[in-house]
């Protein structure tokens, strides 16, 4: 069975922009499509970012047991790894790359103890956060003020973690990010 790569980290701390990177990099890794009800963002495609669904589709797939986890990630939007999404990958024999929340990650680690890999993206202060976010101009001042929020909290999980990578120059957390890859496929 091959690894599964947990990146988490607050909102904002370059999850996504270090999961692309390291996609566009290896071609043994996969990323795993999760499902969400939040709105899709202007340049978010259905299928390859999220799978897009209304909350009565997300609610049916919670009774059916389709997911291997999920969470209200914030209050009202729910977000969770489809299980057939990780059998698919699996199945092509892929190392599978989870952007993923800090709840999210730590419960996967439990039930993959052995393969799973949680990495914590530690941002250089919570005050770097705000800026980023505002920067990346996808919220309002409210999805913002929400974030951070949660971010203070999340914070407090990185000892859970196997491996914490702190993204404040961006070229140096790509390269760490690389190795931790590279590592763990060699194992
Ligand atoms: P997440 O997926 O964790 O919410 P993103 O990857 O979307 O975070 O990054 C948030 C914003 O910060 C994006 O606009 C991204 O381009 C920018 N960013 C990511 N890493 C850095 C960094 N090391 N320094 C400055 N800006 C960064
Ligand atoms: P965003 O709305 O910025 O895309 O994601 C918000 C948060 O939800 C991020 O921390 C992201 O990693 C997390 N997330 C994305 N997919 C999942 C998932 O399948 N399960 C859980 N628990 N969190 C997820």
């Amino acid at each position: 069975m091959s690894k599964l790569f947990l990146f988490a980290a607050p909102s904002g701390a370059g999850k996504t922009t270090i999961v692309r990177h390291l996609l566009n990099n290896f071609d043994q890794l996969s990323f795993s499509v999760s499902a969400t009800t939040r709105p899709r963002r202007p340049y978010e495609q259905d299928g390859r970012d999220y799978y897009f669904l209304t909350e009565q589709d997300f609610r049916n797939l919670i009774d059916e047991e389709a997911f291997v986890e999920w969470e209200e990630v914030y209050e009202g939007l729910l977000y969770g790894t489809l299980k057939s999404e990780v059998t698919r990958l699996w199945e092509e024999g892929k190392y599978i790359l989870f952007d993923i929340d800090v709840k999210g990650a730590i419960n996967i680690k439990k039930q993959f103890p052995n393969e799973a890999v949680a990495v914590f993206i530690r941002p250089p202060s919570i005050d770097a956060l705000y800026q980023r976010l505002k920067l990346r101009n996808t919220e309002d001042e409210a999805s913002l003020q929400k974030r951070i929020g949660k971010a203070t909290e999340e914070m407090g999980y990185e000892n859970q973690f196997d491996l914490v990578l702190v993204n404040d120059v961006l070229e140096k957390a790509l390269a760490e990010a690389e190795k931790i890859i590279t590592d763990n496929i060699k194992s």
